[in-house]
This record gives C-alpha cells, sequence and structure tokens, in this order.
C-alpha cells in the first residue's frame, strides 16, 4: 500500500506475475520486463524502483489536471467515510444531481440531461442503447442500423466494437452485433502530413454517409458516432468543415449523431468539449476519463432535451429507461468528479490547453526530421507521430519505443501500432514540453 508520500521508494513487487491477465497488453512481453507504477505527482509518475517519469500521456488520456491531487483524494476520503455506496436504482444521492448539472453547463446549450455510467465502453453502448429506444418510442423502430467510421474508437462493449473501426478489435467480435455500417476514416497522409491542427483536407469524407444512407435507406439508421478527433488510432483530427457536415447530412435523414468524447472532453482540445470547438451540436455526447480526472472510474451521455424528453411520457410509476448500472453515479466518483471540475474551473486548465496549443505544436513538429518519422499531427495538446513500421512487423517500432521511452528515457507516452502518441496533462509547463521533445526525440533515435 502507498503511503501518502507520492514518491515511494521502493515498493515490493510480488514475485509472480502470472496471475493478472492484463488488459490491452502484451502480456509476456510485459511480463519479462514489467513497467510497474508506484506513484504519481503532478508531472510524473514514481516506478516501484524509485525512478521518476515524466507523464506524457496524461496516464492514458484521463489525468488533465496531473497526478496525486489532493483536494481530489480528499474528496473521494471523505465520501468514503460518509456513504461508502448508494443504489442509484430508485434512490439518488444530492451529489449526483449536482454533477449532471455542472457537466451540462459545460456542455454546449441543448445537451442538458446526462445519464451516468462507469467507463468510456459503457457510455458508448448507452448512447447506442438510447438511440435504439429513441427511435422504437418514436414509431421509427425500422431505424436500427448503426454507423460508425474506419479507425474509430468506442470501448470493448459489444456495441462500441461493432461500430469501432479497428480491425483487429472487430473481426472476431464486432460481427455479433449484425446492422452496423462504416464511414471512411478522415486520414490521407499524402493529402494533411504534418498537420497543424484540423486538416484543411477532407471534410468531403463526411459526404459518405449519403452513400450509405442511398445504400441501406434512412429509415433504417439510427444513429452515426464519431469521435471529433480519433485518439486511440493515432490522433486523426476531424478535418475542416467535416462535422458540421456529418451534422447536417444526419439532421436532413432524420439520424441521431453522437459524438464520442471520452478523450476530446473536458480540455483536451482547449475547450470543455470538442463540439463547443467545432461549433456543432450532436445529439448525445459520451464522456469519461477527464471527468474525475481519473481518479475513480465513471463515464456518461450527455443527452440533448427532445431526446430526454420523448422518453418522459406513460405512467409516471413506470421505468423511463430499462438500462442502468449498479454503480452509476458512484458516490466516489462523484465526489472525485466535483473536486475534478473545480479545479479545472480555478485552474482554468482548458483556457490553459488553448493557450499552449501552437507551442506545443511547434515543439513536436521540430521532430519531423528525425528518422522514420512519416508523419506527425496535433490538436490540441495532443500529438501523434507515426514511425514507419520496421522490417520485423508492424507494431514492432512502436512497441520498442514505448519500451525505450519508459525504461530509458524517464517518459511515459502511448504506443499505437507504430504511432507514438503524446497527451500531457493540462498542467504542463513550456519547460517540460521542451523535456518531452527533448526524451521523445532520444526514444525516436534509439529505435531507429
Ligand atoms: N471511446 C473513446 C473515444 C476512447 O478513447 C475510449 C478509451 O480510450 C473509450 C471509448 C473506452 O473507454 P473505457 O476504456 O473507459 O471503456
Amino acid at each position: 500500500m502507498l503511503d501518502k508520500s507520492p514518491h515511494p521508494t521502493p515498493v515490493a513487487v510480488p514475485n509472480d506475475l502470472a496471475a493478472h491477465w492484463m488488459p490491452f497488453t502484451a502480456n509476456r512481453a510485459f511480463k519479462k520486463n514489467p513497467r510497474l507504477l508506484a506513484g504519481a505527482k503532478d508531472m510524473h509518475y514514481f516506478t516501484v524502483d524509485g525512478r521518476k517519469i515524466l507523464d506524457a500521456a496524461a496516464g492514458m488520456w484521463c489525468t488533465n489536471a496531473g497526478h496525486g491531487r489532493t483536494q481530489i483524494s480528499d474528496a473521494i476520503a471523505k465520501m468514503a467515510a460518509t456513504l461508502d455506496y448508494a443504489p442509484p436504482f430508485q434512490f439518488g444521492i444530492p451529489q449526483a444531481f449536482e454533477l449532471a448539472s455542472r457537466i451540462a453547463e459545460l456542455a454546449p446549450k441543448g445537451l442538458d440531461h446526462v445519464f451516468f455510467c462507469n467507463s468510456g465502453s459503457e457510455a458508448a453502448d448507452t448512447a447506442l442503447k438510447i438511440a435504439l429506444a429513441y427511435h422504437q418510442i418514436n414509431g421509427q423502430g425500422a431505424r436500427s442500423r448503426l454507423i460508425g467510421r474506419v479507425r474509430g474508437y468506442h470501448g470493448v462493449g459489444f456495441g462500441g466494437t461493432a461500430v469501432g473501426g479497428i480491425v483487429g478489435n472487430r473481426k472476431i467480435f464486432g460481427s455479433l452485433l449484425s446492422g452496423v455500417d462504416h464511414l471512411p476514416a478522415t486520414y490521407d497522409r499524402e493529402k494533411q502530413a504534418f498537420t497543424k491542427g484540423e486538416p484543411e483536407y477532407g471534410a468531403h469524407f463526411a459526404d459518405a454517409l449519403e452513400d450509405l444512407v442511398n445504400l441501406h435507406g434512412a429509415n433504417t439508421i439510427a444513429a452515426v458516432i464519431v469521435e471529433p478527433m480519433a485518439g486511440s488510432t493515432g490522433v486523426l483530427a476531424a478535418p475542416k468543415g467535416y462535422l458540421k457536415r456529418l451534422r447536417e447530412i444526419t439532421q436532413k435523414h432524420g439520424i441521431l449523431l453522437i459524438f464520442d468524447e471520452v478523450i476530446t472532453g473536458f480540455g483536451r482540445l482547449g475547450f470543455a468539449f470538442a463540439a463547443e470547438r467545432y461549433g456543432v451540436l450532436p445529439d448525445m455526447l459520451t464522456f469519461a476519463k477527464g471527468v474525475t480526472n481519473g481518479a475513480a472510474p465513471m463515464g456518461g451521455v450527455l443527452v440533448r432535451d427532445t431526446i430526454h424528453d420523448a422518453f418522459m411520457t406513460g405512467p409516471e410509476h413506470m421505468v423511463e429507461l430499462t438500462h442502468g448500472y449498479t454503480y452509476s453515479a458512484h458516490p466516489l466518483a462523484c465526489a472525485a468528479a466535483l473536486a475534478t471540475l473545480d479545479i479545472y474551473r480555478d485552474e482554468k486548465l482548458f483556457e490553459r490547453a488553448n493557450k499552449l496549443e501552437a507551442k506545443f505544436a511547434d515543439a513536436v513538429m521540430s521532430l519531423k526530421d528525425l528518422p522514420n518519422v512519416l508523419d506527425i499531427r496535433t490538436i490540441g495538446l495532443t500529438a501523434g507521430i507515426d514511425l514507419a513500421p520496421s522490417a520485423d512487423g508492424i507494431g514492432k517500432r512502436g512497441f520498442a519505443g514505448l519500451n525505450s521511452a519508459f525504461h530509458d528515457n524517464d517518459i511515459m507516452l502511448r504506443a499505437v501500432g507504430d504511432t507514438l502518441a503524446l497527451t500531457p496533462p493540462l498542467i504542463v509547463t513550456e519547460e517540460q514540453i521542451g523535456e518531452i521533445m527533448d526524451k521523445v526525440g532520444k526514444v525516436i533515435r534509439a529505435v531507429t
């Protein structure tokens, strides 16, 4: 167990790592050369052997306010001692209502209702189920088709996996949900390489939705789900005008538009939500990760009035939506989220990300001439650096980069295939941005 010190040295490690089957991890390689963490404070993690690691990944796109925020941990501890658990079905806690109002206040006007769950995956599946149920109660039950996008990621529930556009995730499980189709990815390296912010080229990729409407009939399509910036497949920002065009086409055909803002929510792109950055109002918006600064599991779906209100008919003693989780709006998560939102507001972290965007982009682009760099994309406080795959297999150079970063250069980054993703906490200083680039430069050279 950690004591209160953010820098525990050293922390005992069990001899046997076999029992823990780690998620989305190369288990055998990890267990031969583990990357074990013991503590975290501000911009750093601490390893079990006491090394200080610069966090250029906000954990996993989560800790936007940096680590070890005592305001958050104190709120969690206080809540745990006061109200450890409360059933969210047919009972409630004041903090859940307060939190929903505060999240709705941060969201673009019109997204006024919040349905809580515990993760980004649950948020995606919840939004898709609300879309299906909405059309049912609207007398349009034939609208059951769900549209995702190639290179999209919406978590690992059955719905999210099916609409997701990562072949490796989908090929085994995605087919379990029929009636799913995909828009093309918005990335074209030839036309977009080394773009800072939204690429000029690619709004027309949204027009593919008209083709899907022609193919399937608008009356069979329930919803389209996209990330305003696809994070997990390498930081692909929506091209200029793309989301607006998607909104126009969905509106024209009565199709619901869902933004998955699990990564882009809570400041990553310099706004509370990317929907605000792009001036596009979706019908639903999913969030998770940054809502609690990663300190407690929580996700949710922001829902437009018209959709929410459509459910609020029928006998008042009846459950309006037969969906929810034992841990929806868990007291500890609510406490963590309320404290997190206070920090975001008081430290103006979304504005801070906005102001740092240009400097961050310039700094990352300084790596463009290093060996094997095929493309660099930046948006908000996020960057994707594509490295050329090595001759002995796709993903090997990226994986080597992850290891070199952690073991040899004291930096945490994310590697997705051969792309290195940088997403530092929004508290990062200009000096630390420089330090990140120095370290990432060393990593790229090391895996040449
Ligand atoms: N949606 C997006 C856009 C994500 O990036 C992620 C996770 O990275 C998810 C959904 C799934 O979230 P979780 O891992 O909390 O289920």
